[in-house]
């Protein structure tokens, strides 16, 4: 892969640098393991997401639908970072964490040129509230679903990336891709 060259469609690994991902990689969708288990993880719901918006389960759709979107797509580029926190139970840390890789990942999403899927975090906070489960998504062609809702288990994907799923102690990391 060439360092100033394009990693996945018009997107350059400086692309990713300046929107703040410290690592990325990109692997076949072939490698990417989903899971019945992931989705049933999202049921317990600790992540409080649950059935709240389209971005997640149960709205997303089924896991085979999720599989079979995601497999349209040879390749899958992945991306993530890591975030201080100030100890291990920082939740404010984590939730800053969390918002500011929901806003780069949108940032990266406007920069890309091409048929693409992106996931990323639980979630969605496009609108000041939600259409679910009362009408539509308003801005389906914006929508991220979650990698976690796509029955995705996340760290094996960060595996198969060779990217770290977890950097260190007191620290949060976080992660989405780009199916294209
Ligand atoms: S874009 Fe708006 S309507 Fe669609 S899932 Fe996000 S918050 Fe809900």
């Amino acid at each position: 892969m060439e360092e100033n060259g394009n990693l996945f469609l018009n997107i350059k690994a400086d692309d990713l640098r300046a929107l703040g991902f410290d690592r990325f990689a990109v692997i076949k969708t072939s490698e990417v393991t989903f899971s019945p288990e992931v989705r049933q993880m999202c049921e317990v719901n600790r992540c409080g997401r649950y059935n709240t918006t389209w971005a997640c389960p149960p709205g997303i759709g089924t896991l085979e639908e999720c599989m079979a979107r995601c497999r349209v797509f040879e390749n899958c580029a992945v991306f993530s970072r890591a975030y201080q926190l100030e100890d291990s139970f920082d939740f404010e840390g984590m939730m800053e964490g969390h918002e500011q890789f929901s806003e780069a990942s949108e940032e990266l999403r406007k920069m890309i040129e091409g048929k693409f899927l992106m996931l990323s975090v639980e979630g969605c906070s496009k609108c000041g509230k939600c259409t679910y489960p009362d009408a539509p998504c308003r801005f389906p062609e914006k929508l991220s679903g979650s990698l976690e809702g796509y029955g995705i288990f996340v760290n094996r994907l960060a595996g198969a990336a060779g990217m770290p799923y977890n950097s260190g102690p007191n620290t949060v990391t976080y992660f989405g891709a780009v199916f294209f």
